[in-house]
């Protein structure tokens, strides 16, 4: 397994080593999904790397298929956690990025969600 970087004062690094229990949607070396504690859909759950990034904003070509294998995930996952398909269900895929794009935890996270409507937000 490849050394992952790690913030020990980071809320979903400790998740993602499973130091704070959460609702777990998939797991593998390099990647961790989980429900969040806030759903605003009735399906709502979040996919991060386990490798510390703050955001979006400091993404770049090395986490390229890092990122490629996350996005490639959220099909898949979507459908498993209850989101209905495409065209007539469908889901939002989110990602927060600094003060002014309302990130609040500052590890790289993107936000999936979905279900029958009315939602909570969005
Ligand atoms: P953001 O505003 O994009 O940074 O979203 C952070 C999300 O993390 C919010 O939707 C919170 O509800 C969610 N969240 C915060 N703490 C936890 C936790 N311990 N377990 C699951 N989700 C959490
Ligand atoms: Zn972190």
């Amino acid at each position: 397994m490849s050394a992952l970087i790690q913030d020990p004062d980071c809320l979903f690094c400790k998740i993602a080593a499973k130091q704070i229990p959460s609702g777990i949607v998939y797991e593998d070396d390099e990647v961790f999904a989980f429900h969040d504690i806030h759903p605003w859909a009735p399906v709502h759950f979040l996919l991060i790397p386990k490798m510390h990034i703050p955001s979006m904003a400091q993404v770049g070509a090395e986490h390229a298929a890092l990122l490629g294998r996350m996005m490639a995930l959220v099909p898949k996952l979507a459908l498993e956690q209850g989101c209905n398909p495409y065209p007539q269900g469908g889901y939002r895929l989110l990602t927060n990025t600094g003060r002014e794009g309302g990130q609040e935890v500052q590890h790289l996270h993107f936000h999936v969600m979905g279900g029958p409507r009315p939602w909570l937000r969005g």
